[in-house]
């Protein structure tokens, strides 16, 4: 580092870091959270290797202002931040900060230590409201708890903690909190079967290795991933080091919190979007300071700023929701596996249908694989069978159309009689997903969006799924003026539970979508619901499908098992298959067989056989067949531009001068560019390019120099998108 003078990495997306002075005698070490001033501002940032700062003259340098009383960012997790910036071309900045995503967590100093409660007395007064009595049970039952926690053991709001402080019955203290809690790995082991004792003590084995290695954990629905994952957890826990575990969807954490603390006696620290800033500010301190040993999140959680990460599992690593479209576009499962060779640690990943690029690095020896073959204890596969919609369409009711086919009603009367459970899966939120003119043929269409308005009965609107534009239903027609009804084609989920709740009025039923559950509270509570047998029915989509085990439900529906495979995406077929053995699997979870009924116009595509037949290799060898054939990931590799802006000629424009420059040699092509087929996007014009190479040639290089080419107006956006999963 040169004398006087640091390189400070901005959390703001700039093209790299920037030089500033220091007074003689003060050393900073890369890592530290600094102030630094930025034009007229003041900004935090963090000292970064001083590689690429350009050479100014130090008596015009700005100086660091003050140094942040915080734990430096860990020497792994800057190299983290670098490595990812040049993978996906985002800016170093763009990156750092979603590692400081909570800015005050380093700016502020630490809030005075939080207070717990404990009840002044033993014994009850006589006279106390319900609420009252149960927040004072909850104190003394577990004294030293925080106010919100005790209102939410006695189901009440943290205004009645205080109330009953002001009248004197509890008394505040301050919480202890420097002795960190941590999880105990010998908690409450469970007993392994054989199958599952051998894949664990591999996965363990792994850990203890010390060193890089990624496994592929692959066990059908039910046959107890997260107890097996969970050994090699307790042995990174044994070793001192911390532990990441990345879910894909927020809803599933409830139930895992639970196995986690049955597991190993008291919760992990949890990271999601949807916390409070207070939260997160937490959890960042707590992570940085080596407190928080586990940690369980969405991929977000891969950019916090562990000291001394020794594991990452990826629950379900074939899910998309691992990758982020927006900002910095990444894989989250890929960059895991990059936080696992940086860190020199074992990564393991988890599914019941592993995506095919993680297959693929299996095969090529890359990645070790262990396998769990049959479902824990004495629960069985559920048996599945097609409903060939041709052949056997569903009758009209008295209530009009009808979606689910006589085989399925019969199955759920059945099911119902029986005092079993339910789930019917339809992937399409909302009512209904196409409104209709019923006098000049008019389709509601979204303003700012290549896209159809989508009905929801539920929020009384109709909605993009693009941009969230939501208008009310209209009472005439905007082309033609003529007046309702008009024709609503299709079925949504909010429609499928209309008729279920026609046909069976005493079942009772829920609606389990992302509109319909106010966040992941709701969506614990319907999962509470199921488990206690409080719930006969639940019909929803994709959110319900994943993860969930529920020991009392036995028949599963697939409504319309074909609705994926439209639209010539690229894993069009793979994630049609993984999601529906997904659905599959939350049937016959316990004592009592399961079955799968799935509608489908279409029974012989290799989607279907192989889900019927339970051949997921034989769909899996010819998928990968298919792959090869075309040069397409993961034998190939693909970036994609995206080019936006509001004025269609603009884009078009700097579209056509993208594919005038582009790279061109053996093992390269490019293609397009083409209006994107989300052609308008929040009211943004939009053209797609894509760049295909064979497998060894690595895309950033050409992507740097071709992008080095092209100049484009401030007006006009183009986003670089490094092995894309969508391509609308
Ligand atoms: P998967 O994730 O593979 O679908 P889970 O991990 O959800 O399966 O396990 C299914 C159910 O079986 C869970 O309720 C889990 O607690 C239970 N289970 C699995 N293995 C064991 C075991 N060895 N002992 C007790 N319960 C187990
Ligand atoms: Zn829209």
């Amino acid at each position: 580092m040169n004398e006087g003078r640091v390189a400070v990495l901005l959390p703001l997306p700039l093209a790299g870091p920037y030089a500033y002075g220091l007074p003689a005698a003060v050393n900073l070490m890369p890592g530290a959270f600094v102030r630094v001033p930025l034009g007229k501002r003041i900004e935090t940032g963090v000292v970064w290797s001083s590689a690429g700062v350009d050479k100014i003259d130090a008596a015009r340098l700005r100086p660091v202002l003050a140094t942040l009383d915080v734990s430096p960012l860990p020497e792994i997790v800057m190299r983290f931040v670098d490595w990812v910036a040049a993978y996906t071309l985002a800016p170093p900045g763009a990156v750092l900060k979603m590692a400081m995503s909570v800015p005050t967590a380093v700016e502020k100093p630490p809030p005075l230590s939080p207070l717990c409660y404990r009840c002044v007395q033993d014994r009850m007064p006589e006279r106390l409201t319900p609420a009252r009595r149960r927040v004072l049970v909850a104190a003394i039952q577990t004294p030293g708890q925080r106010a919100t926690d005790l209102a939410r053991a006695a189901g009440t709001s943290p205004a009645v903690v205080r109330s009953l402080v002001e009248s004197g019955l509890l008394e505040a203290i301050p919480l202890p909190s420097s002795v960190p809690v941590r999880p105990d790995p010998d908690h409450a082991r469970p007993l392994l079967s054989p199958v599952q004792g051998a894949a664990a003590a591999e996965l363990v084995a792994a850990v203890q290795a010390d060193r890089f290695s990624v496994t592929l954990l692959e066990g059908v629905t039910g046959s107890g991933k997260t107890e097996v994952y969970f050994e090699a957890v307790a042995e990174a826990l044994r070793r001192d080091r911390q532990v990441l575990v990345l879910l894909p969807e927020i809803v599933l954490t409830a139930q895992w919190l639970e196995r986690f603390a049955a597991r190993f006696g008291l919760p992990p620290a949890l990271w999601h979007s949807n916390m409070t800033q207070a939260a997160r500010r937490e959890v960042w301190r707590a992570v940085a300071h080596g407190e928080a040993q586990v940690v369980v999140g969405a991929r977000s959680a891969l950019f916090l700023p562990y000291p001394a990460l020794g594991l990452i599992v990826v629950d379900e690593e074939h899910e998309p929701a691992f990758k982020q479209e927006d900002g910095v576009i990444y894989q989250g499962r890929d960059m895991a596996v990059v936080r696992g060779r940086l860190g020199d640690h074992a990564v393991i990943l988890a599914s019941a249908t592993p995506s095919l690029e993680t297959q693929f690095n299996v095969a090529a020896k890359r990645y070790g694989r262990v396998r769990v073959t049959a479902r824990h204890g004495v629960a069985t596969l559920p048996a599945i069978a097609a409903i060939d919609m041709r052949r056997m369409p569903p009758e009209r009711g008295a209530w009009g159309r009808s979606w689910l086919a006589p085989p399925l009603v019969h199955a759920i009367q059945e099911t119902l009689a029986a005092g079993e459970q339910v789930m019917v899966f339809l992937n399409r939120r909302g009512y209904a997903p196409l409104t209709v003119c019923r006098l000049c043929g008019f389709r509601f269409r979204c303003p700012h969006c290549t896209a159809w308005l989508v009905e929801h009965r539920h929020s009384g609107l109709l909605r993009c799924h693009h941009c969230g534009h939501g208008v009310d239903p209209p009472r005439a027609c905007p082309h033609c003026g003529g007046g309702g009804p008009f024709a609503v084609c299709g079925p949504g989920v909010e429609r499928i539970a209309e008729e279920v709740a026609d046909r069976f009025p005493t079942a009772r039923l829920a609606v389990m979508t992302s509109d319909t559950l106010e966040g992941p509270t709701a969506a614990a509570a319907l999962v509470g619901q199921m488990e206690t047998g409080a719930l006969d029915m639940l019909v929803g989509t994709q959110m319900m499908a994943k993860g969930h085990h529920f020991p009392r439900l036995t028949l599963v529906g697939v409504v319309d098992a074909d609705l994926g495979l439209a639209g010539g995406d690229l894993r069009a077929a793979e994630r049609t298959f993984q999601l529906l053995s997904q659905v599959a699997g939350r049937a016959g979870r316990a004592e009592r067989p399961g079955r799968v009924l799935v509608q489908t116009y279409d029974p012989a595509h290799p989607v279907m056989a192989a889900l019927l037949s339970g051949d997921a290799e034989a769909f899996y060898e010819r998928e990968s067949m298919q792959r090869q054939e075309s040069g397409m990931p993961p034998f190939g590799r693909l970036a994609a531009l995206i080019v936006s802006g509001l004025d269609a000629a603009e884009v078009e424009n700097v579209a056509a001068d993208l594919a005038r420059h582009g790279p061109h040699g053996v093992g390269i092509a490019v293609l397009g560019p083409v209006p994107a087929p989300l052609a308008l996007l929040r009211d943004r014009h939009r053209h797609r390019l894509l760049l295909k190479t064979s497998r060894g040639i690595p895309v950033q290089p050409l992507l740097r120099a071709w992008l080095g080419k092209v100049t484009w107006p401030r007006s006009v956006r183009v986003q670089v998108d490094v092995d894309p999963y969508s391509f609308l």
